[in-house]
Protein backbone atom coordinates (compact mmCIF):
# COMPACT_ATOMS: atom_id res chain seq x y z
CA UNK A 1 0.00 0.00 0.00
CA UNK A 2 1.43 3.51 -0.90
CA UNK A 3 1.31 6.06 1.76
CA UNK A 4 -1.44 7.72 0.13
CA UNK A 5 -3.79 4.68 0.81
CA UNK A 6 -2.61 5.12 4.73
CA UNK A 7 -2.97 8.63 5.30
CA UNK A 8 -5.01 11.47 4.39
CA UNK A 9 -2.35 13.89 4.76
CA UNK A 10 1.15 11.91 3.95
CA UNK A 11 3.49 14.42 4.76
CA UNK A 12 2.30 15.80 8.11
CA UNK A 13 1.20 12.65 9.41
CA UNK A 14 4.50 10.88 9.22
CA UNK A 15 6.45 14.31 9.80
CA UNK A 16 9.56 13.65 12.49
CA UNK A 17 8.40 15.20 15.90
CA UNK A 18 11.09 17.88 15.52
CA UNK A 19 9.37 18.81 12.22
CA UNK A 20 6.51 18.91 13.54
CA UNK A 21 7.25 21.16 16.88
CA UNK A 22 8.89 23.60 14.41
CA UNK A 23 5.69 23.87 12.63
CA UNK A 24 3.79 24.32 15.62
CA UNK A 25 5.27 27.07 16.78
CA UNK A 26 5.81 28.71 14.03
CA UNK A 27 1.61 28.70 13.65
CA UNK A 28 1.70 29.40 17.39
CA UNK A 29 3.46 32.76 16.55
CA UNK A 30 1.35 33.67 13.25
CA UNK A 31 -2.01 33.29 15.18
CA UNK A 32 -1.37 34.86 18.16
CA UNK A 33 -0.34 37.90 16.17
CA UNK A 34 -3.64 37.42 14.24
CA UNK A 35 -5.78 37.65 17.72
CA UNK A 36 -3.46 40.51 19.19
CA UNK A 37 -3.95 42.41 15.77
CA UNK A 38 -7.54 42.18 15.54
CA UNK A 39 -9.13 40.41 18.58
CA UNK A 40 -10.12 43.47 21.23
CA UNK A 41 -10.22 40.26 23.84
CA UNK A 42 -6.84 38.82 23.08
CA UNK A 43 -5.11 42.38 22.83
CA UNK A 44 -6.62 43.42 26.63
CA UNK A 45 -5.75 39.93 28.10
CA UNK A 46 -2.11 39.90 27.03
CA UNK A 47 -1.27 43.78 27.25
CA UNK A 48 -2.39 43.27 31.34
CA UNK A 49 -0.14 40.29 31.63
CA UNK A 50 2.33 42.43 29.91
CA UNK A 51 2.97 39.93 26.82
CA UNK A 52 3.39 40.65 23.13
CA UNK A 53 3.32 38.64 20.41
CA UNK A 54 7.54 39.29 19.48
CA UNK A 55 8.00 37.72 23.13
CA UNK A 56 6.77 34.50 21.91
CA UNK A 57 10.91 33.02 20.73
CA UNK A 58 10.65 29.69 21.49
CA UNK A 59 8.04 26.69 22.45
CA UNK A 60 9.31 27.23 25.67
CA UNK A 61 7.49 30.54 25.88
CA UNK A 62 4.32 29.42 25.28
CA UNK A 63 3.76 28.48 28.39
CA UNK A 64 3.87 32.20 29.88
CA UNK A 65 0.87 33.53 27.65
CA UNK A 66 -2.06 33.82 29.31
CA UNK A 67 -4.68 31.26 29.18
CA UNK A 68 -8.33 31.48 28.53
CA UNK A 69 -11.24 29.41 29.83
CA UNK A 70 -15.46 29.00 29.50
CA UNK A 71 -16.10 31.74 32.16
CA UNK A 72 -14.10 34.44 29.63
CA UNK A 73 -15.87 32.69 26.57
CA UNK A 74 -19.33 33.60 28.11
CA UNK A 75 -18.36 37.27 29.63
CA UNK A 76 -17.14 38.58 26.37
CA UNK A 77 -20.61 37.61 25.20
CA UNK A 78 -22.32 40.74 26.56
CA UNK A 79 -19.52 43.05 24.85
CA UNK A 80 -20.22 43.99 21.03
CA UNK A 81 -20.70 42.77 18.35
CA UNK A 82 -23.67 40.46 19.16
CA UNK A 83 -23.50 37.76 20.07
CA UNK A 84 -19.97 36.89 19.92
CA UNK A 85 -18.61 39.55 21.60
CA UNK A 86 -14.96 41.29 21.24
CA UNK A 87 -13.16 38.07 21.30
CA UNK A 88 -14.44 37.82 17.22
CA UNK A 89 -11.13 38.85 15.16
CA UNK A 90 -12.90 39.00 11.86
CA UNK A 91 -15.14 41.88 10.73
CA UNK A 92 -19.19 39.97 11.99
CA UNK A 93 -20.02 40.27 8.00
CA UNK A 94 -17.30 37.49 7.59
CA UNK A 95 -18.95 35.00 10.17
CA UNK A 96 -20.49 32.53 7.90
CA UNK A 97 -21.36 29.92 10.74
CA UNK A 98 -23.30 30.35 14.00
CA UNK A 99 -23.47 27.14 16.41
CA UNK A 100 -23.37 27.50 19.98
CA UNK A 101 -22.30 24.72 23.12
CA UNK A 102 -24.33 22.41 24.68
CA UNK A 103 -23.60 22.99 28.01
CA UNK A 104 -26.35 21.98 30.87
CA UNK A 105 -25.67 24.28 33.19
CA UNK A 106 -24.86 28.87 32.69
CA UNK A 107 -24.86 30.54 29.35
CA UNK A 108 -24.03 28.46 25.93
CA UNK A 109 -21.15 29.77 24.72
CA UNK A 110 -21.60 31.05 21.10
CA UNK A 111 -19.42 29.92 18.28
CA UNK A 112 -18.60 32.34 15.67
CA UNK A 113 -16.41 30.54 11.96
CA UNK A 114 -15.56 32.33 9.21
CA UNK A 115 -16.11 30.34 5.94
CA UNK A 116 -12.42 29.75 5.28
CA UNK A 117 -12.78 28.07 9.52
CA UNK A 118 -15.43 25.88 8.36
CA UNK A 119 -13.53 24.52 5.50
CA UNK A 120 -10.53 24.17 8.15
CA UNK A 121 -13.44 22.08 10.50
CA UNK A 122 -14.02 19.87 7.55
CA UNK A 123 -10.13 19.55 6.81
CA UNK A 124 -9.70 18.18 10.38
CA UNK A 125 -13.00 15.78 10.35
CA UNK A 126 -11.16 14.38 7.08
CA UNK A 127 -8.13 13.13 8.90
CA UNK A 128 -10.78 11.28 11.31
CA UNK A 129 -12.10 9.97 8.77
CA UNK A 130 -9.91 8.56 6.83
CA UNK A 131 -7.87 7.46 9.48
CA UNK A 132 -11.03 4.82 10.45
CA UNK A 133 -11.03 3.58 7.14
CA UNK A 134 -13.79 5.84 5.51
CA UNK A 135 -13.04 5.93 1.57
CA UNK A 136 -15.10 6.84 -1.22
CA UNK A 137 -17.09 2.99 -1.29
CA UNK A 138 -18.84 4.00 2.08
CA UNK A 139 -21.89 5.02 1.97
CA UNK A 140 -22.69 6.93 5.36
CA UNK A 141 -25.60 7.33 7.03
CA UNK A 142 -25.24 10.52 9.57
CA UNK A 143 -28.43 10.32 12.43
CA UNK A 144 -27.87 13.40 13.74
CA UNK A 145 -30.42 16.65 14.16
CA UNK A 146 -28.84 18.90 11.78
CA UNK A 147 -28.96 22.15 14.42
CA UNK A 148 -27.48 24.68 16.17
CA UNK A 149 -24.86 22.42 17.62
CA UNK A 150 -21.65 21.26 15.86
CA UNK A 151 -21.80 17.60 16.58
CA UNK A 152 -21.43 15.89 13.18
CA UNK A 153 -21.87 18.67 10.78
CA UNK A 154 -18.47 19.05 9.96
CA UNK A 155 -18.48 14.86 10.02
CA UNK A 156 -21.21 15.64 6.91
CA UNK A 157 -18.94 17.79 5.08
CA UNK A 158 -15.25 15.65 5.75
CA UNK A 159 -16.71 12.51 4.08
CA UNK A 160 -18.24 14.11 0.65
CA UNK A 161 -14.66 15.58 0.61
CA UNK A 162 -13.26 12.33 0.85
CA UNK A 163 -15.93 11.26 -1.75
CA UNK A 164 -18.30 9.38 0.22
CA UNK A 165 -22.47 9.09 -0.43
CA UNK A 166 -23.53 10.53 2.64
CA UNK A 167 -26.86 9.96 3.62
CA UNK A 168 -28.26 13.00 6.32
CA UNK A 169 -31.11 11.26 8.98
CA UNK A 170 -32.13 14.77 10.11
CA UNK A 171 -35.42 14.37 11.27
CA UNK A 172 -35.97 11.08 10.42
CA UNK A 173 -36.99 9.56 14.41
CA UNK A 174 -34.80 5.96 15.09
CA UNK A 175 -36.90 3.51 13.83
CA UNK A 176 -37.27 5.21 10.36
CA UNK A 177 -33.40 5.62 10.69
CA UNK A 178 -32.93 2.24 10.93
CA UNK A 179 -34.91 1.30 7.98
CA UNK A 180 -33.21 3.68 5.84
CA UNK A 181 -30.11 2.50 6.90
CA UNK A 182 -30.82 -0.96 6.11
CA UNK A 183 -33.00 -0.08 2.77
CA UNK A 184 -29.75 1.50 1.20
CA UNK A 185 -27.36 -0.97 2.81
CA UNK A 186 -25.20 1.88 4.72
CA UNK A 187 -21.92 0.67 5.53
CA UNK A 188 -21.26 3.61 7.76
CA UNK A 189 -22.45 5.81 10.92
CA UNK A 190 -21.70 8.79 13.32
CA UNK A 191 -23.28 9.13 16.77
CA UNK A 192 -22.90 9.40 20.44
CA UNK A 193 -22.35 6.06 22.30
CA UNK A 194 -25.71 6.47 23.58
CA UNK A 195 -27.60 6.40 20.37
CA UNK A 196 -24.99 4.23 18.78
CA UNK A 197 -26.73 1.40 22.25
CA UNK A 198 -30.03 2.70 21.54
CA UNK A 199 -30.41 2.57 17.73
CA UNK A 200 -29.20 -1.05 18.63
CA UNK A 201 -32.08 -1.52 21.32
CA UNK A 202 -34.73 -0.13 18.80
CA UNK A 203 -33.58 -2.39 15.93
CA UNK A 204 -34.14 -5.34 18.09
CA UNK A 205 -37.47 -4.21 18.93
CA UNK A 206 -38.35 -3.86 15.12
CA UNK A 207 -36.84 -7.33 14.86
CA UNK A 208 -34.07 -6.12 13.09
CA UNK A 209 -30.59 -7.29 14.39
CA UNK A 210 -28.30 -5.13 13.38
CA UNK A 211 -25.39 -7.77 13.40
CA UNK A 212 -27.50 -9.69 10.93
CA UNK A 213 -29.85 -8.08 9.36
CA UNK A 214 -27.72 -4.30 8.80
CA UNK A 215 -24.50 -3.87 6.52
CA UNK A 216 -22.98 -1.17 8.95
CA UNK A 217 -18.71 -2.07 8.79
CA UNK A 218 -17.49 1.38 10.92
CA UNK A 219 -18.86 3.57 13.30
CA UNK A 220 -17.52 6.72 14.16
CA UNK A 221 -18.46 8.13 18.15
CA UNK A 222 -18.07 11.42 19.90
CA UNK A 223 -19.88 13.50 22.40
CA UNK A 224 -19.06 11.33 25.15
CA UNK A 225 -16.78 9.28 26.34
CA UNK A 226 -17.75 5.90 25.71
CA UNK A 227 -15.73 4.76 22.51
CA UNK A 228 -12.90 5.04 24.85
CA UNK A 229 -14.34 2.88 27.27
CA UNK A 230 -13.20 -0.71 26.62
CA UNK A 231 -16.50 -2.47 27.86
CA UNK A 232 -18.75 0.55 26.51
CA UNK A 233 -16.87 -0.22 23.26
CA UNK A 234 -17.07 -3.74 23.10
CA UNK A 235 -20.78 -3.88 23.45
CA UNK A 236 -20.98 -1.23 21.07
CA UNK A 237 -18.62 -3.48 18.63
CA UNK A 238 -20.63 -6.85 19.21
CA UNK A 239 -24.44 -4.96 19.13
CA UNK A 240 -23.23 -3.98 15.23
CA UNK A 241 -20.93 -6.16 14.42
CA UNK A 242 -19.05 -3.00 13.17
CA UNK A 243 -15.78 -1.44 14.07
CA UNK A 244 -16.18 1.47 16.64
CA UNK A 245 -13.41 4.21 16.83
CA UNK A 246 -13.53 7.29 19.01
CA UNK A 247 -12.94 11.41 17.83
CA UNK A 248 -13.12 14.24 20.78
CA UNK A 249 -13.18 17.74 19.53
CA UNK A 250 -15.60 20.92 21.75
CA UNK A 251 -17.08 23.61 19.44
CA UNK A 252 -14.92 26.00 21.25
CA UNK A 253 -11.64 24.21 20.23
CA UNK A 254 -12.40 21.95 17.05
CA UNK A 255 -11.65 17.99 16.09
CA UNK A 256 -8.58 18.36 17.66
CA UNK A 257 -8.07 14.08 18.09
CA UNK A 258 -9.07 10.59 16.29
CA UNK A 259 -8.53 6.85 17.36
CA UNK A 260 -6.50 5.36 13.90
CA UNK A 261 -7.86 1.50 12.69
CA UNK A 262 -4.87 0.66 14.39
CA UNK A 263 -6.50 1.45 17.75
CA UNK A 264 -3.84 1.93 19.87
CA UNK A 265 -5.71 2.31 22.92
CA UNK A 266 -6.17 5.66 22.86
CA UNK A 267 -6.14 8.73 20.44
CA UNK A 268 -3.75 10.63 18.04
CA UNK A 269 -3.71 14.19 18.47
CA UNK A 270 -3.65 15.90 15.40
CA UNK A 271 -0.93 17.98 16.13
CA UNK A 272 -0.34 19.41 12.93
CA UNK A 273 -3.19 21.81 13.51
CA UNK A 274 -3.73 21.80 17.27
CA UNK A 275 -1.34 22.01 20.13
CA UNK A 276 -1.76 20.56 23.19
CA UNK A 277 -0.65 20.85 26.59
CA UNK A 278 -0.92 19.01 29.76
CA UNK A 279 -0.42 20.91 32.75
CA UNK A 280 -0.43 19.65 36.32
CA UNK A 281 -3.56 20.70 38.24
CA UNK A 282 -1.64 20.91 41.35
CA UNK A 283 1.32 22.70 40.27
CA UNK A 284 0.65 24.42 36.77
CA UNK A 285 3.89 22.28 35.80
CA UNK A 286 3.54 21.40 31.73
CA UNK A 287 3.69 17.90 32.01
CA UNK A 288 5.66 16.25 28.92
CA UNK A 289 6.35 12.94 30.31
CA UNK A 290 3.98 9.63 29.84
CA UNK A 291 1.85 8.35 32.20
CA UNK A 292 0.86 11.51 33.96
CA UNK A 293 -2.71 12.92 34.00
CA UNK A 294 -3.24 16.51 34.00
CA UNK A 295 -5.59 18.95 32.52
CA UNK A 296 -5.56 19.73 29.04
CA UNK A 297 -4.96 23.43 27.36
CA UNK A 298 -5.23 23.59 23.62
CA UNK A 299 -4.79 25.74 20.86
CA UNK A 300 -6.42 25.74 17.81
CA UNK A 301 -3.33 26.61 15.40
CA UNK A 302 -5.23 28.21 12.18
CA UNK A 303 -8.76 28.79 13.57
CA UNK A 304 -9.34 32.84 13.22
CA UNK A 305 -12.58 33.91 13.27
CA UNK A 306 -12.85 33.20 17.11
CA UNK A 307 -9.31 32.05 18.11
CA UNK A 308 -8.84 29.57 20.32
CA UNK A 309 -5.38 29.99 22.34
CA UNK A 310 -4.13 28.42 25.19
CA UNK A 311 -7.82 27.58 26.49
CA UNK A 312 -8.18 25.51 29.66
CA UNK A 313 -10.74 23.04 28.34
CA UNK A 314 -10.53 21.48 32.18
CA UNK A 315 -10.80 18.02 30.57
CA UNK A 316 -8.03 15.31 32.26
CA UNK A 317 -5.89 13.66 29.56
CA UNK A 318 -2.31 12.03 29.36
CA UNK A 319 0.27 10.99 27.17
CA UNK A 320 0.80 7.24 25.60
CA UNK A 321 4.32 5.99 26.16
CA UNK A 322 4.17 4.34 23.01
CA UNK A 323 3.49 5.22 18.81
CA UNK A 324 1.23 3.83 17.04
CA UNK A 325 1.73 1.13 14.43
CA UNK A 326 -0.23 3.22 11.52
CA UNK A 327 2.77 4.79 11.31
CA UNK A 328 1.19 8.13 12.57
CA UNK A 329 3.76 10.69 13.99
CA UNK A 330 1.04 12.32 16.04
CA UNK A 331 1.49 11.83 19.76
CA UNK A 332 -1.14 9.54 21.20
CA UNK A 333 -3.24 10.69 24.80
CA UNK A 334 -3.54 7.59 26.07
CA UNK A 335 -7.50 6.08 26.86
CA UNK A 336 -8.94 8.82 25.66
CA UNK A 337 -10.17 11.79 27.80
CA UNK A 338 -10.07 10.47 31.73
CA UNK A 339 -12.36 12.81 32.84
CA UNK A 340 -12.99 16.35 33.61
CA UNK A 341 -11.80 18.52 36.15
CA UNK A 342 -15.16 18.91 37.28
CA UNK A 343 -16.43 15.94 37.42
CA UNK A 344 -13.47 14.13 38.76
CA UNK A 345 -14.60 14.57 42.72
CA UNK A 346 -13.07 13.84 46.00
CA UNK A 347 -15.28 11.01 47.49
CA UNK A 348 -14.60 9.66 51.09
CA UNK A 349 -11.42 11.06 50.38
CA UNK A 350 -10.84 8.87 47.43
CA UNK A 351 -10.40 10.10 43.84
CA UNK A 352 -13.53 9.11 41.64
CA UNK A 353 -14.00 9.60 37.75
CA UNK A 354 -17.31 8.55 36.66
CA UNK A 355 -15.64 6.42 33.11
CA UNK A 356 -14.37 4.04 35.89
CA UNK A 357 -18.19 3.19 37.19
CA UNK A 358 -19.16 3.10 33.46
CA UNK A 359 -16.34 0.66 32.98
CA UNK A 360 -17.30 -1.57 35.58
CA UNK A 361 -20.73 -1.73 34.83
CA UNK A 362 -20.54 -2.17 31.08
CA UNK A 363 -18.07 -5.46 31.23
CA UNK A 364 -21.37 -7.33 33.13
CA UNK A 365 -23.16 -8.66 29.93
CA UNK A 366 -25.83 -9.31 32.80
CA UNK A 367 -26.32 -5.36 33.22
CA UNK A 368 -28.23 -3.37 30.81
CA UNK A 369 -26.89 -0.48 29.19
CA UNK A 370 -28.24 2.20 31.64
CA UNK A 371 -27.62 3.36 34.96
CA UNK A 372 -27.17 6.24 37.19
CA UNK A 373 -24.56 7.43 39.80
CA UNK A 374 -25.87 10.21 42.54
CA UNK A 375 -23.37 11.60 45.17
CA UNK A 376 -24.21 13.10 48.00
CA UNK A 377 -24.41 13.64 51.89
CA UNK A 378 -25.72 12.01 54.26
CA UNK A 379 -24.75 13.75 57.37
CA UNK A 380 -21.22 14.17 57.39
CA UNK A 381 -20.43 11.12 55.09
CA UNK A 382 -20.34 10.78 50.95
CA UNK A 383 -23.10 8.12 49.72
CA UNK A 384 -22.96 7.09 46.32
CA UNK A 385 -25.73 5.68 45.04
CA UNK A 386 -26.02 3.19 41.67
CA UNK A 387 -28.74 2.34 40.46
CA UNK A 388 -28.71 -0.29 37.77
CA UNK A 389 -31.07 -2.60 35.20
CA UNK A 390 -30.53 -6.26 35.16
CA UNK A 391 -31.22 -7.94 31.15
CA UNK A 392 -33.82 -9.89 30.81
CA UNK A 393 -33.42 -13.28 31.82
CA UNK A 394 -30.52 -13.05 34.60
CA UNK A 395 -32.91 -11.96 36.95
CA UNK A 396 -32.82 -15.13 38.94
CA UNK A 397 -28.63 -14.55 39.41
CA UNK A 398 -28.89 -11.88 41.28
CA UNK A 399 -27.12 -12.23 44.45
CA UNK A 400 -24.22 -13.62 42.57
CA UNK A 401 -23.95 -10.70 40.10
CA UNK A 402 -24.59 -7.91 42.59
CA UNK A 403 -21.84 -9.52 44.79
CA UNK A 404 -19.59 -9.66 41.85
CA UNK A 405 -20.39 -5.97 40.86
CA UNK A 406 -19.11 -5.03 43.97
CA UNK A 407 -16.20 -6.51 43.82
CA UNK A 408 -14.90 -5.14 40.57
CA UNK A 409 -16.12 -1.78 41.75
CA UNK A 410 -14.13 -1.89 44.88
CA UNK A 411 -10.89 -2.93 43.08
CA UNK A 412 -11.28 -0.89 40.23
CA UNK A 413 -12.71 2.60 41.90
CA UNK A 414 -11.53 1.56 45.64
CA UNK A 415 -15.12 2.30 47.10
CA UNK A 416 -18.43 0.94 48.59
CA UNK A 417 -21.29 1.85 46.55
CA UNK A 418 -25.17 1.78 47.63
CA UNK A 419 -26.25 -0.90 44.72
CA UNK A 420 -30.46 -0.45 44.33
CA UNK A 421 -31.68 -2.81 40.98
CA UNK A 422 -34.76 -1.71 38.78
CA UNK A 423 -36.70 -3.31 36.34
CA UNK A 424 -35.65 -3.75 33.04
CA UNK A 425 -36.87 -0.45 31.22
CA UNK A 426 -37.02 2.11 33.91
CA UNK A 427 -34.19 4.02 34.43
CA UNK A 428 -34.19 6.81 32.53
CA UNK A 429 -32.85 6.55 28.55
CA UNK A 430 -31.16 9.52 26.52
CA UNK A 431 -31.42 10.21 22.88
CA UNK A 432 -28.33 11.54 22.24
CA UNK A 433 -26.11 12.33 25.15
CA UNK A 434 -26.58 10.97 28.90
CA UNK A 435 -26.30 12.79 31.80
CA UNK A 436 -25.54 9.25 34.28
CA UNK A 437 -23.34 11.03 37.07
CA UNK A 438 -25.12 13.37 39.58
CA UNK A 439 -23.35 15.40 42.37
CA UNK A 440 -25.43 16.72 44.66
CA UNK A 441 -23.24 17.87 46.89
CA UNK A 442 -21.90 19.94 44.02
CA UNK A 443 -25.06 21.35 42.54
CA UNK A 444 -25.85 22.47 46.26
CA UNK A 445 -22.59 25.04 46.20
CA UNK A 446 -23.64 25.61 42.34
CA UNK A 447 -21.13 24.29 41.07
CA UNK A 448 -20.92 21.80 37.68
CA UNK A 449 -20.17 23.12 34.59
ZN1 LIG B 1 -2.46 5.18 14.70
Amino acid sequence: MSKNDIYWNPVLETLPAEKLQMLQLKKFKRIIGWAYNNSPFYRKLYKDAGFEPGDLKTRDDIKKIPKTDKGMLREVQSRAPFPYGDILAVPLNEVTEFRQTSGTTGTPVYQADTWQDWEWWSECWAYILYAQGYRDTDRVFIPFGYNIFVAFWAGHYAAEKLGCEVVPGGVLDTEARILKMQELKCSAFMATPTYVLGMADTARKMGIDPVKDLFIRRITCAGEPGASIPTTKRRMEDSWGAKVYDHIGATEIGAWSYECTSQPGGLHVNEGFFLIEIEDVETGEIIEEPGRSGKMVVTALDRIGKPCIRFDSKDVIQWADHGCDCGRTFRIIKGGVIGRTDDITKVKGVLLAPTAIEEVVRSMSELGNDYQVTVSKKGDIDDILLEIEFNTGYETKKEEVLSRLKDFLRVKVNLGFRIVVHPFGSLPRYEVKSKRFKDLRKEKDGGGH
